[in-house]
C-alpha cells in the first residue's frame, strides 16, 4: 500500500524527523488559507502516489497566499502521470542548501533491508544510479538487529558530506530505518532529504510503501493518518481495472498486452523487453476472457501511449477458442486503430486461429517470438509516422 506524501511525512514526523509545517487542501480557497496561515513562500504539491511530480508541474513554489490559490487552481483536477490530482499539500518553503537522497527498501540481493544514501539528491535515483553510481552508498542491514550507528555514521562520512552535518544526517537515516521496521514498510524513501541553509536536516518528500500483508497489523498507525487509511492508490486506469475486477498495471511502454494467466503475461512482458520493446501494461484476463474481453481491451486502448497490441493466449483447461471469441467480439465492437498481433497455443488453438482468420482477416503467429517482434515493430513504425 502506497501512502501519499503528506501521510508519509506524518510518519516521519512521528519518529522525530523534521518536516516542513503545512496542511492538506482540496480546493484553491483552502490552499490559499493554509498559505496565509503559514505566511511567506510556500510549496504546493500534488498528493498522488507517483514520483517525478516536480518535472510534470505537480510541485510549485510560490511567494504568496494569492499565488498559492492560483497554483492550486492549476494543479487540482489536473493529470499528473495518469493520476487526477484531488488533494494538495501546502507547506512552508525551505531554503535548501543541499539535496540528499535517503531510502530503506527491500533488497533482493541481500534478502533483507538495504539503506541507500547519496549526496546527489533531488534527482531520480535511477538517474543518479546511471550517471554517478559511485555516489550511491549501500548498507545492507540485518532486520533482526538494531542498525549499527557506527556503520551508518561511517557511510555518511565516506560520502563526502561536510563533517559538521554527518551526525544529524546519520541520526535521520537511523530514524528512517526504525520507521521502515516499525511500520512494516517495504520502502521508505526521502528524496530530497534537505540540508537547509541554516544546517537543519528536513524531509522535503516522502514515499512510504507498507507491505500489503501487514496492512491489518498496521491498522492503528494507518487509521491515525490524516485523510484516513489510504486507498491502494494507482493510476485512474488502474482503478478502473480494479473496479472491473481486472488485474491491470500501467507500465511505461507502448505495446499493449492482453494475455491469459499471470505467468504467461509475465513471460510476454519479458519477451517484449528481451526483443527491445517496452510493454504498456500488465493485464491478466484469466478465465474471464470471454465475458471481460471488451472492457479489458478498452482499458488497454485507453492508455494513450499504446501504439500496438499483442494478444498472447495459451490454453490448458481454459479453451483458447473461447478466449479468442471474446477478444474478436471486443475488436469488432471497439474497432481499435492500432495494429494487433496474435499468438495462440494449446487447447482449442485450431478453432481459435480459424476465428481470427475468418472474422478479422488476420494471421496469428506460430511462434510467440514472431508476434512479439511484430508488435514491437508496429509500435515503432507508428511512432515514426506520427512524429
Ligand atoms: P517529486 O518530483 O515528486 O519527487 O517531488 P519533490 O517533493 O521531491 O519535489 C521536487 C523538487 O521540488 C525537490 O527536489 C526540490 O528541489 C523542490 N522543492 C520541494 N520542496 C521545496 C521547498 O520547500 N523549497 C524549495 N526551495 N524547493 C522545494
Ligand atoms: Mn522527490
Amino acid at each position: 500500500m502506497n501512502l501519499l506524501e503528506h501521510q508519509g511525512k506524518q510518519l516521519l514526523a512521528s519518529i522525530g524527523i523534521a518536516v516542513p509545517r503545512g496542511d492538506v487542501a482540496d480546493s484553491p480557497d483552502a490552499a490559499g488559507a493554509v498559505a496565509a496561515e503559514l505566511g511567506g513562500r510556500v510549496v504546493c504539491k500534488a498528493q498522488i502516489t507517483s514520483g517525478k511530480r516536480g518535472k510534470a508541474g505537480g510541485v510549485l513554489v510560490v511567494e504568496s497566499a494569492a499565488a498559492a490559490e492560483a497554483a492550486a487552481r492549476e494543479i487540482l483536477g489536473s493529470d499528473v502521470h495518469g493520476h487526477r490530482v484531488r488533494r494538495l499539500l501546502v507547506e512552508q518553503a525551505v531554503d535548501i542548501g543541499h539535496e540528499l537522497y535517503a531510502a530503506v527498501l527491500d533488497d533482493p540481493v541481500s534478502k533483507g533491508p538495504v539503506l541507500l544514501f547519496s549526496t546527489a539528491g533531488g534527482m531520480d535515483i535511477e538517474e543518479v544510479n546511471a550517471t554517478s553510481p559511485e555516489s550511491v552508498r549501500r548498507l545492507p542491514l540485518d532486520i533482526r538487529e538494531p542498525a549499527s550507528t557506527e556503520a551508518i555514521g561511517a557511510m555518511v562520512r565516506d560520502s563526502g558530506l561536510a563533517p559538521g552535518s554527518v551526525d544529524a544526517v546519520a541520526d535521520a537515516l537511523a530514524a528512517i530505518y526504525r520507521l521502515y521496521v516499525d511500520a512494516d514498510a517495504s520502502l521508505v524513501e526521502v528524496n530530497p532529504l534537505a540540508l537547509t541553509t541554516s544546517g537543519d536536516v528536513v524531509a522535503l518528500d516522502a514515499k512510504v510503501t507498507i507491505d500489503a500483508a501487514s496492512v491489518m497489523r498496521q491498522e492503528t498507525r494507518l487509521a491515525d493518518l490524516q485523510g484516513g487509511t489510504p486507498s491502494s492508490g494507482g493510476t485512474d486506469l488502474e482503478r478502473s481495472g480494479a473496479e472491473l475486477g481486472l488485474s491491470y498495471i500501467e507500465l511505461g511502454g507502448d505495446v499493449g498486452v492482453l494475455a491469459n494467466g499471470a505467468g504467461l503475461t509475465m513471460t510476454t512482458l519479458d519477451a517484449i523487453s528481451h526483443f527491445g520493446g517496452r510493454a504498456a501494461n500488465f493485464l491478466e484476463i484469466g478465465g474471464d476472457a470471454y465475458t471481460k474481453a471488451t472492457p479489458a481491451l478498452d482499458l488497454v486502448l485507453s492508455n494513450p501511449n499504446v501504439r500496438s497490441v499483442l494478444v498472447n493466449f495459451c490454453g490448458a483447461f481454459a479453451r483458447t477458442d473461447v478466449m479468442t471469441d471474446g477478444v474478436v467480439n471486443a475488436i469488432e465492437e471497439l474497432r481499435p486503430d492500432v495494429p494487433i498481433s496474435f499468438t495462440i497455443h494449446g487447447t482449442g488453438e485450431q478453432e481459435a486461429i480459424a476465428l481470427v482468420r475468418e472474422r478479422l482477416g488476420m494471421e496469428p503467429h506460430d511462434l510467440m517470438d514472431d508476434a512479439v517482434r511484430e508488435a514491437i515493430a508496429n509500435a515503432r513504425s507508428d511512432r515514426e509516422v506520427s512524429a
